[in-house]
């Protein structure tokens, strides 16, 4: 006889289930009793889909299919019966709160009906349905992202990477290997930690090289995994690509900070009032703000037309480099950017309407880093606000000039003679050495004037202007008091080269003659001499006035002559030469 205890499938034989499949009729009597009282729904039906029986977990179920709610119901029969093993089905019905999922199990019974196991599986389909659609939103929102998903195991290799692969590697090319492996920076050990942390972490940022060779930032964020018995068993998060936002910010910040140094620059020209001085202050901010170690201005001189220094260090050997550097940028329309001896040289020329009117020359230390382009931006804004400030400083030259000089004679005026006069006059004071001032006054001028008119005036004083300049040496000085009175300060002239020189403009001057009003009143000179001796300690005023009065003393003796005042504190009268 064969036993029929519950067996362990598992440690079957093959007899064993050849046994257990055998058939034998007399185990297939289904007691109704049993199956009324069964836990689990039965319904029987006729070959119609008429319910002939159904238990009491199945009642609700077989009024429903005798009401009509699930024709469905009908072709599960139909296929049964002719279905020798019976038919497993999962149907969807229409019930009161929503829908509910059967698991039909339906056999034929033999005397043309059918028997039927509904198992309500609602709640599994659910559970799975929901568990799908998690797992799509996840790949959707990963997917959707410009972020990677990422999964290391304990070792810190990745067994896992989004399926359409990161910094331009395919998934496959970075699952089995490591992160340090993309990393940047190979010796970066620190930033492969976020890949393998025990904690979670968020939005470190890591440099990797893509697969084309550039650079990428990305922001990771991770977050350990662990298994059931609570054993960490790697770690898996997120990563994405930050490397525009990154260069967007360097940029911002870069020119925030051109601006700040430009925004230096320009406040410290500002400041300054003498243009001079302005461009000064320009080389000395630009000195610091770009940290050079020097930053010489050429400005061009309004009477030469050529470029001279105008502000920087202007110690030899850096004047010297400027210059080179200078003379490079001149032969071409390009800036200068190249190395000269120690020095690394930026160039630039200065513009004011189009007219290059001065340059700039930075000069970086060979220690000092390639300038960036934020740098060279400075430079060449420095440069532009050079040029204008340059131009205000050519026009303030031009005015001072004009405040300065005689405008008929283009000699020094009155004002600036007794300026300079000062100057000169105390440093003699320290100098120990000789000078004279020469007082000069056209004799019989007002002739020239009443009988030739005041056109060949004007051609007289600006003949004997000639005669002067052409006897005086570049220490000197010329000056034109007004009317036709002039003076000269002969420096270093002790009172032997002072006659000398008067001689010679006595003799010179004879060439007023051809203006003169009438023979017995012709134009010529007067000339009275006063010398400051080296150890003279005489104020400036009792010198001019030594002069001044000399130069009375010779017109009331006769004119057309000069005379040498007496020494200062002498009761002499002034020696008048014949
Ligand atoms: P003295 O020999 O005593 O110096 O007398 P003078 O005739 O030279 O006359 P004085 O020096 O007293 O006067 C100078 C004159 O020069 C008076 C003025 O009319 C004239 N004058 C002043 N400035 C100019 C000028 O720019 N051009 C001309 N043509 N004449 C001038
Ligand atoms: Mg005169």
């Amino acid at each position: 006889m064969t036993s029929r205890h519950p067996v362990d499938t598992a440690s079957l034989s093959a007899d064993a289930i050849d046994d257990l499949i055998s058939y034998d009729a007399s185990l297939f009597t289904l007691d109704p009793k049993v199956m009324a009282q069964a836990e689990a729904p039965v319904i029987v039906m006729d070959a119609h889909g008429v319910p002939l029986f159904a238990n009491k977990n199945a009642v609700g179920f077989a009024k429903g299919i005798r009401d009509g709610l699930f024709p469905e119901i009908y072709q599960l029969i139909r296929r049964t019966l002719t279905t020798p093993g019976g038919v497993v089905e999962m149907m969807t019905f229409e019930v009161q709160r929503g829908t509910a999922t059967l698991e039909l199990t339906a056999l034929p019974t033999g005397s043309n009906q059918v028997m039927i196991l509904p198992r309500d599986v609602s709640m599994d389909r659910n559970l799975r349905e929901a568990l799908i659609d998690s797992r799509q939103r996840y790949r959707d929102i990963v997917e959707v992202s410009s972020a990677f998903a990422w999964e290391t195991d304990e070792t810190g290799k990745f067994v896992f990477v989004s399926p359409r692969g990161a910094l331009g590697y395919r998934a496959d090319d970075i699952v089995g290997r490591f992160p340090r492996n993309f990393l940047l920076d190979t010796g970066d050990q620190d930033s492969e930690h976020v890949f393998r942390s025990q904690k979670a972490v968020r939005d470190v940022p890591v440099w990797f090289r893509r697969s084309n060779g550039t650079d990428a930032c990305l922001s990771v964020s991770s977050t350990p995994v662990y298994s059931r018995e609570g054993r960490w068993t790697g770690t898996r998060g997120l990563a994405h690509d930050i490397t525009e936002q990154r260069r967007r910010e360097s940029e911002v910040s870069t020119a925030r900070n051109r601006d700040r140094l430009m925004t230096y620059i320009v406040r410290t020209m500002r400041d300054e009032i003498d243009p001079l001085m302005v461009l000064k202050g320009a080389s000395e901010a630009s000195t610091r703000a770009l940290a050079c170690s020097n930053c010489v201005i050429f400005k061009r001189n309004d009477e030469t037309d050529e470029l001279d220094i105008a502000a920087g260090d202007e110690s030899k050997d850096a004047c010297e480099v400027a210059k080179q550097a200078l003379s490079q940028l001149q032969s071409t329309e390009e800036p200068f950017d190249a190395q000269i001896g120690e020095y690394r040289i930026f160039a630039l020329r200065c513009h004011y309407h189009q007219r290059n009117n001065g340059a700039v020359v930075f000069m970086f230390n060979a220690d000092h880093p390639e300038p960036t382009d934020g740098e060279r931006a400075i430079m060449t804004e420095v440069s532009d606000q050079v040029g204008i400030a340059i131009e205000q400083a050519i026009q303030h030259e031009r005015i001072l000039t004009l405040s300065r000089t005689d405008g008929m004679t283009g000699l020094l005026n009155r004002r600036a003679f007794f300026e300079e006069l000062k100057r000169r006059h105390s440093r003699l004071q320290r100098a120990a050495e000789p000078a004279s001032l020469m007082y000069v006054d056209m004799d019989n001028f007002k002739l020239v004037n009443d009988i030739h008119g005041h056109q060949t005036g004007d051609e007289a004083i600006l003949a004997l202007t000639h005669v002067l300049q052409d006897n005086v040496r570049p220490a000197d000085l010329v000056a034109r008091l007004g009317g036709d009175e002039f003076v000269l300060w002969l420096e270093g002239a002790d009172v032997n080269a002072a006659s000398r020189r008067a001689k010679v403009l006595m003799k010179e001057s004879a060439i007023l003659t051809k203006y003169s009003g009438d023979k017995e009143h012709p134009l010529g000179i007067s000339v009275g001499i006063a010398v400051h001796e080296p150890s003279s300690k005489e104020e400036l005023q009792h010198l001019v006035q030594r002069a001044d009065q000399t130069m009375y003393q010779v017109k009331k003796h006769g004119k057309g002559r000069f005379g040498i005042a007496a020494a200062p504190g002498s009761e002499d009268p002034a020696k008048i030469e014949d």
